[in-house]
């Protein structure tokens, strides 16, 4: 990172994010709600080291990765970044209410992996890919042991395609009913991903159908108020899904390129077992 001015490339990527940060508030101020109730959470997988932390040098606070080993690497990077951050600002004495003393927060978007939810557990504000009774009851006792309720969100499988992940929507009501008598989760909302197509477009019926499933939840008075997080739409289509009544978008590659690593997972949903 250079300390004296941007260089090209920095600039490149505080620029997609300005543009994909003004797309958003056009979309929410179409839904009619600010943009500040629509979270972005900037999705790292295909992101480089440096890049993540040109944004958090930009303020952005919420990132996701939809691998266990990178999130907890990199979770662990930018915790080292920002305590670094804070000792100079404590040296220097900088304004402790600026928002680059705020901690980093991390969002689960891909397959837990059964011998390190644990970790991501401790590592997350959120885990949005909770998708069945059994990966529910691993996170209820990580939350009893930890005496802090895990924050999830339930994945729903709103197409209906076969094999893919996320809970299928005819059962949502009842595994909702049954997450919410663990008392060591916190249930926050839905989370759901388009099937891939070609047009943005093509994922407004299923951003809808989640809608209504998450609005429903939410009159059958089964759930607190703070199941209040409908986590859908992507770099293709996160102005649908805004349209639609998300309040978090999950973006990679409009922020940070499509430039992949050759280590990269394809872009496509994490697999149930
Ligand atoms: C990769 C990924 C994203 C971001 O995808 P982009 O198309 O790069 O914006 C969002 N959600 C999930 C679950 C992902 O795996």
């Amino acid at each position: 990172m250079t300390t004296a001015g941007h260089t090209a490339s920095e600039g490149d990527l505080l620029h997609r994010y300005a543009t994909v940060r003004e797309s958003i508030e056009k979309a929410a101020a179409r839904a009619g709600k600010p943009a500040d109730q629509v979270l972005l959470v900037a999705v790292t997988k295909y992101a480089e080291p440096e890049q993540i932390l040109q944004l958090v040098q930009a303020g952005h606070r919420d990132f996701g990765e939809n691998r266990v080993q990178q999130l907890l690497q990199r979770a662990t990077m930018l915790d080292e970044h920002v305590s670094r951050m804070r000792a100079m600002g404590a040296v220097l004495g900088g304004d402790p209410s600026a928002r680059s003393h705020e901690p980093i927060r991390w969002h689960m978007i891909g397959r837990l992996q059964r011998n390190k939810t644990r970790q991501v557990a401790d590592a997350c504000r959120l885990i949005h890919s909770v998708d069945s009774l059994r990966v529910a009851e691993e996170l209820q006792e990580i939350g009893l042991k930890r005496d802090k309720p895990v924050e999830i969100l339930l994945q729903v499988n709103c197409s209906g395609e076969a094999g893919k992940a996320g809970c299928p929507s005819p059962a949502v009501l009842h595994v909702v009913e049954q997450i919410h008598s663990m008392i060591h989760l916190k249930l926050r909302g839905m989370m759901t991903i388009a099937p891939d197509g070609e047009h943005a477009e093509d994922s407004r019926p299923v951003f809808q159908r989640c809608r209504e499933l998450f609005e429903e939840v939410q009159t059958e008075g089964m759930v607190d108020p703070s199941f209040n997080i409908l986590s859908m739409g992507m770099s293709g289509d996160y102005e649908v899904a805004i349209e639609e009544g998300a309040n978090l978008v999950r973006v990679g590659s409009s922020i940070f390129g499509s430039t992949t690593t050759d280590d990269a997972e394809p872009n496509q949903a994490p697999e149930t077992d």
